[in-house]
């Protein structure tokens, strides 16, 4: 099975995403301003966001992702009470994903926690698709796709791959998530800053 390596900055956490094919999910960038909030709150903005402010996301599913080392380092936080679930590494915060709930077959895996060059990223996953929501980005981006907040055609994309995820029983197995359906860890809720 074609697979990538994916690893914290300190090599304690360490696992793999299985990726048959460039389409087994898409890459994007997001310059949204809680992706911006969230480096921020791990104090990695300077090695996470690009340029503009944007993070390299793997959308995928959770059974493509295997935790092979270190488990009990994963932690989660939001941004506020209802916002997405965000995995990152407490051994050396290293940002790893984010997930919506444990019924949900969606990894938005970041390009940190993934263990590759970025020429291996492109020819395993796949070019990035579309950096969204640049109105948050800092700066003029100047990304060779590009389009403020969710593009239709994208999102409706996304959906359509969820739905039939979901179908396939992509949703497990689910590193993230206890058989009850809870988070393995309980989320920190953190106040977004201004
Ligand atoms: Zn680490
Ligand atoms: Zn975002």
């Amino acid at each position: 099975m074609t697979g990538i390596n994916l690893k914290c900055s300190c090599g304690a956490v360490t696992g793999t995403a299985n990726a048959e094919k460039p389409s087994s999910g898409s890459r994007i960038i997001c310059c949204c301003s809680d992706c911006q909030a969230f480096a921020a709150y791990l104090g990695r903005e300077k090695d996470i966001l690009d340029e503009f402010g944007g993070t390299e996301i793997y959308q995928c599913t959770p059974s493509q992702i295997f935790i092979e080392q270190g488990h009990d380092n994963l932690q989660s936080m939001r941004l506020t009470k209802k916002g997405l679930l965000r995995w990152h590494t407490s051994c050396c915060n290293t940002p790893v994903g984010n997930t919506v709930k444990a019924g949900l077959p969606f990894v938005g895996l970041i390009h940190s926690f993934i263990d590759a060059y970025p020429t291996e990223r492109d020819n395993i996953l796949g070019p990035v698709k579309m950096a969204i929501q640049i109105q948050d980005a800092i700066g003029t981006p100047t990304y060779e796709h590009q389009a403020e907040k969710f593009p239709f055609g994208l999102t409706a994309g996304l959906v359509k791959n969820i739905l039939v995820w979901k179908i396939q029983g992509k949703h497990k197995p689910n590193a993230f998530f206890s058989k009850d359906g809870r988070p393995i860890v309980k989320p920190i809720i953190a106040h977004k800053q201004a």
